[in-house]
């Protein structure tokens, strides 16, 4: 492999939108580079000291990073960040299991064991889950990474994109309804079909209980039974529990969401005219994701650039300027649905 290759291929990807950042690769005797003898990710961590949230579109800093490790393999960040997720088949169930669902087609990658298969990023986040569609069937989401072509294993195998499904030849396919399906609320599912045995582990906490305030307030349900349902739903499955206070907060902001708003018909008019657009939640902020001059972008919903982009859709629509409560009214409606995931 010529390492020139790899930088002009990182760049590559990073001009299609897709952040990247490098990631140690097999040294001349299949060791990690990093020269751990106990390395426990051999050639697929990264060398930057924040890893995935290095990832980056910037071709200067992609530049130096591969002039400084000219042969480092290339990481893309998946999730909202890149505007894909990725599904990763590493084994036998994985493969008999999508066999069952139907071969999806998409941008493909052969990996060591498996492959990757690459879909648009949905309306909603998407979180790493290892094995919880299925046995040797994980998904790559917002915070994680894929190792991409044409990196190397550190068995000798390369990475390489499937015939005829590189990103050259077509373009990442929305995800099939049964995966959009698995991702999407899983836990309202499970709140009347527990799986044994799931755990909630912190940092998906919040955004796990949000989900099902959210659902089971566009159902009308009272902040009284909102709250119930949480409590039974955190002590069953989140670990460490979330204290009651933050529960019962979670249920307060839920509950604030008018299910059946009276609106003014500017507002109703501003949210028709943006119903197509992609709203996801990062920890307790909202993020719209629009599209731009033939390129999405993805904003604060609360920031001034969303709200400009409001505005600007509405004047286009109706030849007049968007009032200020209306604006204010759209932004919060648009915020309470990125964070409650409705
Ligand atoms: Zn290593």
């Amino acid at each position: 492999m010529k390492t020139s290759k790899l930088i002009d291929i990182a760049l590559h990807y990073a001009r299609r939108g897709w952040a990247v950042l490098p990631l140690h690769s097999p040294d001349v005797d299949g060791n990690c580079d990093c020269n751990n003898k106990n390395c426990s990710s051999p050639a697929k961590h990264p060398w930057t000291s924040h890893g995935v949230k290095d990832a980056t579109v910037d071709q200067n800093i992609i530049k130096s990073w591969w002039r400084k490790w000219p042969s480092a393999n290339i990481g893309i960040a998946s999730g909202a960040m890149s505007g894909f997720f990725a599904l990763d088949v590493d084994g036998r169930k994985g493969w008999d299991y999508l066999e069952k669902m139907g071969w999806p087609k998409t941008i493909q990658s052969k990996t060591h064991k498996g492959a990757h298969f690459i879909f648009q990023y949905p309306g909603f986040p998407v979180t790493n889950q290892v094995k919880k569609i299925a046995e040797d069937l994980d998904v790559r989401g917002d915070g994680g990474y894929i190792v991409a072509p044409p990196s190397q294993h550190a068995s000798g195998s390369q990475y390489k994109w499937s015939p005829g499904r590189g990103p050259n030849e077509l373009n990442a396919a929305p995800a099939p309804k049964w995966l959009l399906d698995a991702l999407r609320h899983p836990s309202v599912n499970r709140v009347s079909h527990p799986l044994r045995g799931e755990i909630i582990e912190e940092g998906r906490r919040n955004s796990h209980l949000m989900s099902i305030a959210g659902s089971l307030r566009k159902q009308k349900l009272s902040e009284e039974s909102i709250f119930a349902a949480l409590l039974q739903e955190n002590r069953e499955k989140c670990r460490p529990c979330l204290d009651e206070s933050e529960v019962k907060k979670i249920a307060e902001s839920a509950s604030r969401y008018d299910p059946e708003p009276t609106r003014t018909s500017e507002s109703t008019k501003v949210l028709q005219l943006v119903s197509g657009i992609k709203l996801f939640n990062h920890g307790d902020q909202g993020y719209a994701t629009v599209s731009v001059n033939n390129h999405e972008e993805t904003w604060f919903i609360r920031g001034s650039m969303f709200k400009r982009w409001l505005q600007h859709r509405y004047f286009e629509a109706e030849g007049r300027a968007l009032g200020t409560a209306n604006l204010q009214d759209v932004v919060e409606t648009l915020e309470a649905r990125a964070l409650l995931g409705i």
